[in-house]
């Protein structure tokens, strides 16, 4: 099994093990690509949405929040071209009955060239050491050069299909680049067929005459059709923002890689309206203000990189991800789009409602530009932990499995132990927690042994352990042991607070992404 899959396996059972996430309906074998947050994966995706939500609203004064419905009126949908436009293309393997993305099989099939001509460049750096000039190997090296070639003739091709919707040509595609199953290893493909993303539903009983209504594949929409009750009730001028929270769905084709592609999912959208024209420069300013939020998190500058669109959609005028090198490489956790007016304009045509705003600084009426941002909970979720996962070997042989989490973002802030349990350290410990649960979310432990139980809060990423020993009852100290060096402090309880407050406070990582 490659590496990657080993480690994305661990991961799954690790979140499982430790209360983070649960196949959904598992007692009935699950359901595909549905998942349930345990008690240590909600707090998790509680404290990111905090972070979103907070960078959102409490940064910027200019934009405002929403908790729209997931049922929305029927036209909506065809407004935004979701009804005509929102498809996948698939594909099936005749042996293996398994169903696949066609664009997804051809991306991957560029993957593969690139990584052969790292692959090449890696092995000479070896063997040329200091010596080795890689802008000079790519130029020369014929194996290098020929997977350059492979690699770009491919990619023209698939750009060129999928700008023009050529399904025929997908196929031909994958003919042509001899791409095999994963699972039956044969190329007996049938024909890409577009195939619709939505769930649709009925409101209303069939008596009264029953509407066919879909469940919203996407936030951004509620956030549209309320642009003008927000920035009429709210007073608010162009640029501004609105942000919001909640649950989309899409039937995903394939649906694998854990909770990277789902068919029940949670977006952190928002939609920044600007004046036409404007809307580069808010591009670039949400594409730099973004990625600052992702590296505040401190998991590594070098696990982040952009990936500009190749295909725009059809709403688009300029779109880049923000990627994660997750456990299977770089995959999208947020996109950021430049929208045009293209979604008030298609309300406004579907509505016959005028949906304008009047600038009162330049004297005149519009359809505002946007850019939207927009990012999954549940995929910013597993970059986090993908990213904190770390095996480490310890003194005498044993290794330790510890969950490096950003610590503002870590589901238990604080364990409490006694290190015995009696001779009243377990009530002084319950009293040192009970004026600290108030600052943060902290839980309480006194069974097994100390180093067993250092190693379970490893394992759900708390970043400060703090033991109460005999000392503490003599003097009032306590130990703080901190997750990811081990290292271990004596301090009063009465600096506790303050310890909390500065390490464990998500508004100190926001004033530093704002400084
Ligand atoms: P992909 O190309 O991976 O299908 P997308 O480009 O369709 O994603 P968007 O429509 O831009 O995704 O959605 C914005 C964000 O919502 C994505 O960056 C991702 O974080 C999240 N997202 C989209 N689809 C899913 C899904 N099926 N499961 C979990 N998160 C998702």
């Amino acid at each position: 099994m490659a590496q990657q899959e080993v480690f994305l396996k661990k991961l799954v059972a690790h979140c499982k093990e430790y209360g983070f996430v649960f196949p959904s309906s598992e007692i009935y074998d699950g359901l595909a690509a549905v998942y349930d947050y345990g008690q240590n994966g909600v707090e998790l995706k509680n404290n990111i949405k905090r972070y979103w939500w907070d960078s959102m609203t409490l940064l910027n004064d200019n934009v405002a929040g929403i908790d729209s419905a997931v049922f929305m009126h029927p036209t909506v949908w065809k407004a935004s071209g979701h009804v005509d436009a929102f498809n996948d293309p698939l594909i099936d393997n005749r042996d293996s009955k398994k169903r696949y993305r066609a664009d997804v099989l051809i991306e991957e099939q560029i993957a593969k060239y690139e990584d052969k001509i790292e692959k090449e460049i890696e092995k000479a750096a070896g063997r040329f050491g200091n010596d080795f000039n890689e802008t000079l190997f790519r130029q020369t090296n014929p194996r290098t050069i020929e997977y350059k070639a492979k690699r770009d003739n491919l990619y023209k091709r698939f750009v060129s299909a999928q700008n023009e919707n050529n399904l025929d040509e997908l196929k031909q595609i994958i003919v042509d680049e001899e791409i095999v199953c994963p699972v039956s290893g044969s190329r007996n493909w049938t024909d890409v067929k577009q195939f619709n993303l939505m769930f649709s539903t009925e409101i209303g009983s069939t008596a009264e005459g029953a509407t066919k209504i879909y469940l919203r594949p996407e936030t951004a929409q509620g956030i549209f059709v309320n642009f003008l009750n927000v920035q009429k009730s709210g007073r608010m001028k162009i640029p501004f923002g609105i942000a919001q929270i909640g649950k989309a769905f899409r039937n995903e084709i394939v649906a694998r890689q854990f909770i990277f592609r789902m068919r029940e999912f949670e977006q952190m959208e928002m939609q920044f309206f600007v004046r036409p024209g404007e809307e580069m420069r808010w591009f670039e300013y949400w594409k730099q203000t973004r990625m600052k939020w992702h590296k505040a998190l401190g998991l590594g500058d070098n696990k982040y990189r952009f990936h500009d669109h190749s295909k725009l959609a059809h709403y688009a005028n300029a779109a880049t991800d923000i990627e994660f090198e997750m456990p299977f490489g770089f995959r999208e956790v947020e996109g950021i789009h430049s929208r045009t007016d293209f979604d008030l304009n298609s309300h406004e045509k579907y509505s016959g409602k005028k949906i304008k705003y009047f600038d009162p600084d330049l004297n005149q009426s519009y359809t505002p530009y946007v850019i939207e941002t927009s990012i999954g909970v549940d995929r910013m979720f597993l970059s986090i932990i993908a990213g904190a996962y770390t095996e480490e070997p310890l003194e005498g042989g044993d290794m330790r499995t510890v969950l490096k989490i950003p610590p503002v973002l870590a589901p238990v802030k604080i364990a409490v132990l006694p290190l015995v349990r009696k001779d009243e350290l377990p009530e002084r410990a319950l009293k040192i927690m009970d004026e600290l649960k108030f600052n943060c979310y902290c839980r309480y432990d006194d069974k097994d042994s100390i180093g067993k139980r250092y190693r379970r809060q490893d394992a759900v990423g708390t970043p400060y352990c703090i033991t109460v020993d005999y000392d503490t009852l003599k003097d009032d100290t306590v130990t703080i042991r901190h997750r990811d060096t081990m290292e271990q402090e004596r301090v009063p309880i009465s600096a506790l607070e303050d310890i909390v407050e500065d390490k464990l406070n998500i508004k100190n990582i926001l004033k530093a992404i704002k400084a």
